[in-house]
């Protein structure tokens, strides 16, 4: 009997190209504006011990409480599967002492995050983010910066339909007078048994609840810029005026809290309306809290994570995804063995001179070969038969014209690079 075949798990998907160059160009186009702005590139595991994330994203989140992918390994660690990335950061930054150098550290970093969420259109449990945090300052420009490089990102891609939700969020100085101030309000609604609780633990995150019968009722909940200190209005004041010298436009937010526990003063969302229900295309804020919850001192800190894969999917809902251009720029098309050897090595010529270049194998015929060039989306083709060997030359053909010309063997490269050039000015070797 035979196997049944393997399926990638749920909530999971493979991206096949050309699909893969779209978001290699999407990952790319974030990571050179984060470098424009001085940030550095860092890595961290993919799996961290599980308390990380417990003390870290905070133990009544819906990310910790029902996402995490937790397993034990066979050394008995608690393991988890990471849900995000900033945690991971200010860990590996405080367990390498990097705290004591020079300050504000500025890392970004690109991978896979992993959350058991229900999946969706957007909402995946294996995703793809970019990340960037400035950590050891809590300077109003860093929160600017952060929020100006996100928006200078998704300009740079094209996209033109993203808004910019902010809010502050205050600190241990002003919040817990908000949160006293907004439990005695949600003591007098009419709320489910699951929300009350919800409301004990973190009543904050209530006023996140979707639904539309609680929604109606939080139409008079205080709100926390009425409660803002004076220093942190301050703060939330020059992010704003920064952003307004960088041209940047925004949505008050007041109700925008964020799904996780460490964020502190200016929290922030990418949204687009182009993506249903889940429009979150990034997100963000100041974590000044994080490094003392994972034991170590108090370290301001702010950053955001913008999703890779809703990205590509509001580019797609503007029409304006990367191309999805063909491989190569030139294909070759030998006939006959002795043309393959030839081939072979006018392919390894024309990539060792940046040209993108393939060539048919298996000692396909002309017609099969001719076919394989046209699938490669290549627009020059190089014919190599067996009278072009004895004249020592080849067939270079433009495939949308079908125009041969003979050229010989050794001016083979400097020709391709002219026709390429004529055919695309301002090209750049690869
Ligand atoms: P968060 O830290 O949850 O705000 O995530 C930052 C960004 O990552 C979001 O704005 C989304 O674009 C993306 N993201 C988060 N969770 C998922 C998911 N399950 N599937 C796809 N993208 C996600």
């Amino acid at each position: 009997m035979s196997q049944p075949t393997l399926r990638a798990p749920k909530g999971t998907f493979d991206l096949l190209p050309p699909q893969g160059e779209a978001v290699l160009a999407v990952r790319e186009a974030m990571a050179q504006q984060v470098r424009l702005a001085g940030y550095a590139y860092i890595e961290t595991p993919a799996f961290e011990h599980t308390s990380l994330f417990v003390r870290g994203v905070g133990s009544s989140t819906d990310v910790v409480t029902k996402e995490m992918y937790s397993f034990h390994s066979k050394g008995g660690d608690d393991l988890t599967l990471r849900p995000e990335g900033t945690a991971s950061v200010m860990r590996a930054v405080l367990e390498a002492g990097l705290v004591n150098g020079p300050l504000p550290l500025k890392l970004w970093y690109s991978g896979s995050f992993y959350r058991y969420e229900r999946p969706q259109a957007g909402r995946y449990r294996h995703f793809s983010q970019v990340g960037a945090e400035a950590i050891g300052s809590d300077d109003p420009a860093l929160d600017a910066e952060l929020i100006v490089t996100g928006i200078d990102i998704y300009r740079s891609l094209g996209l033109s339909r993203v808004r910019l939700l902010l809010n502050s969020l205050g600190d241990e100085s002003d919040r817990p007078a908000y949160r006293a101030a907004l439990v005695e309000f949600l003591d007098t609604l009419d709320l489910d048994e699951a929300t009350r609780e919800r409301a004990r633990i973190n009543p904050l995150r209530v006023l996140d609840d979707k639904r539309a019968e609680v929604q109606a009722q939080l139409a008079k909940a205080p709100l926390m810029p009425q409660f803002l200190s004076a220093a942190n209005r301050e703060h939330y004041d020059t992010v704003r005026a920064l952003l307004t010298d960088a041209g940047v436009e925004w949505d008050e937010s007041p109700r925008l809290v964020r799904g996780l526990d460490y964020y502190t003063r200016t929290a922030f969302e990418f949204v687009h309306d182009g993506l249903g229900a889940q429009s979150a295309i990034g997100g963000g804020g100041r974590y000044d809290g994080l490094a003392t919850s994972l034991g170590g001192p108090s370290v301001p800190a702010v950053g955001w994570a913008l999703g890779v894969d809703r990205t590509l999917l509001a580019m797609r809902a503007e029409g304006v995804a990367p191309l999805e251009s063909g491989a190569v720029d030139v294909f070759a098309v030998p006939i006959g063995e002795a043309a393959a050897r030839v081939a072979f090595g006018l392919v390894v010529a024309l990539r060792r001179a940046g040209v993108r270049a393939d060539l048919a194998v298996d000692g396909r015929g002309i017609k099969g070969a001719m076919k394989a060039a046209d699938r490669s989306g290549a627009s020059l083709a190089l014919v190599i038969g067996d009278r072009d060997l004895e004249q020592h030359e080849v067939q270079l053909k433009t495939m949308s014209t079908g125009d041969q010309v003979s050229v010989p063997l050794e001016h083979v490269v400097d020709d391709v690079l002219a026709a390429l050039q004529r055919a695309t000015p301002g090209r750049k070797a690869q």
